[in-house]
């Protein structure tokens, strides 16, 4: 046999049929409003993900022995409500499949169709952006409206993690939601809010979502809309491998690999980490 290169993530070698967990990637960057390129994210992700053991000693779990498959990449349409609507198909089919749907972006728009097809009573965001603009560009489906959308989606509570731009509307509605500033998670901890998210979602359906800019952009680079003064890689693994468990899916999106790669290394890194905290939790019950 000759040798073909990595095409899908690392140890997501199951059918789809056997697979609990299903990843797919969603290559869109339309909406882009600064830096394009998050188009690209998938495949830097996917690759670097060889890059790592099969074993996470930390969680005890080998990513060798979980059933995951990864499907490629949704061949997204040119305008961002369709691909939402697009993405919004794919999950449902996936969850009545009874598949744990994992969605690498691309830019954070895709989230708005994950969120409508599990209508999840709770939402957790990390973002260094409040995202909750009514429109922007012309479209309600921008990067830069994923949150508001999501609030609209009936969503009971939502909570912003590592947040450090907004407009002053935006601050002004997010006065309803639960909002940890970057600063905030500095002061308290991220053990703290981990807490705190844990006891205010008290076991209801929770969608779980990683914008890679919540991280300081001094940190990872590869953003399409960097931020300094962010939240740090470890505040972002502490969070997803204590919220895995409760999640109902989760994506990481944004990743722009004009870097040198760190920021698609952390990004697979936690996505592995999140598959094996779920599966440690939930893999013997099913
Ligand atoms: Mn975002
Ligand atoms: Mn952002």
């Amino acid at each position: 046999m000759p040798f073909f290169s990595h095409t899908s993530f690392a140890d997501a070698d199951s059918s789809y049929e056997d697979a609990r967990y299903v990843l797919f990637g969603v290559p869109y960057d339309g909406t882009t409003s600064f830096r394009a390129g998050t188009r690209d994210g998938p495949r830097a992700i996917r690759e670097v993900s060889y890059n790592f053991e099969t074993y996470i000693a930390d969680i005890g779990i080998d990513l060798a022995g979980v059933p995951m498959a990864d499907m490629g990449d949704i061949e997204p349409y040119s305008l961002p409500g369709d691909v939402v609507a697009q993405v919004r198909t794919a999950v449902a089919q996936m969850h009545r499949d009874g598949k744990f749907p994992i969605m690498l972006g691309g830019e954070h728009s895709v989230t708005v169709g994950a969120v409508q097809a599990l209508k999840p009573d709770c939402y957790v965001v990390c973002d260094a952006h409040l995202d909750l603009r009514t429109e922007y560009g012309n479209t309600l489906f921008n990067h830069a409206c994923v949150t508001r959308r999501v609030a609209e989606e009936g969503v009971n509570e939502i909570f912003i993690i590592g947040a450090r731009s907004g407009t002053k509307e935006e601050y002004a509605f997010a006065r309803d939601l639960h909002l940890y500033s970057a600063d905030d998670v500095r002061i308290k901890g991220i053990r703290a809010v981990i807490d705190e998210i844990i006891a205010a979602v008290d076991g209801r359906s929770l969608y779980l979502s990683i914008d890679a800019d919540a991280i300081d952009c001094c940190l990872t680079p590869g953003l399409g809309t960097p931020e300094p003064f962010g939240i740090t890689h470890w505040d972002v693994r502490d969070l997803v491998r204590a919220l895995a468990p409760l999640t109902l899916s989760f994506d990481y999106v944004e990743v722009c690999p004009v870097d040198v790669g760190q920021t698609a290394a952390v990004a697979a890194r936690i996505i592995r980490d999140f598959i094996a905290s779920h599966w440690k939790e939930t893999g013997s019950s099913t």
